[in-house]
């Protein structure tokens, strides 16, 4: 038996409403909707594994800013964003600080890192 999922591509303001057909397996057996390639490429993964930017904070010491602003270098899957939350809670960052510089390195073994968006200056 399959059945049709829905994906919206964000690959561009077009925002194409891809279908998926799923197979009994999950295996993908149509896509239809994308007006590019580049939308047939972005629904599979986005069904099967998405993948978020984190964004978020990490505390401060020494400085007058509380918080200071981050984000993974890359995206990560989105399953992993709630488990990370408790690793950034545990961060306390300390001046300097330049934006880029790596805050947590390897988050949760995913190979990406943790980089500041903002400066702490000392
Ligand atoms: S499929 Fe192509 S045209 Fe459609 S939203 Fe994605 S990138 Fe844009």
């Amino acid at each position: 038996m399959t059945r049709i999922e829905t994906v919206i591509c964000i690959g561009c303001p077009m925002g194409c409403e891809i279908k998926l057909t799923v197979g009994a397996k999950g295996e993908i057996t149509k896509i239809s909707g994308n007006r590019c390639k580049e939308g047939k490429s972005y629904a599979p993964q986005e069904y099967k594994n998405p993948v978020r930017i984190l964004t978020a904070t990490v505390k401060t010491a020494n400085s007058s800013r509380p918080l200071l602003p981050v984000r993974s270098a890359r995206p990560i899957l989105k399953r992993l964003l709630l488990p990370s939350m408790p690793v950034l809670a545990g961060i306390t960052v300390t001046a300097p600080v330049r934006v880029g510089d790596v805050v947590v390195p390897n988050l949760l073994d995913t190979g990406v890192d943790v980089i500041a968006t903002g400066e702490l200056l000392s």
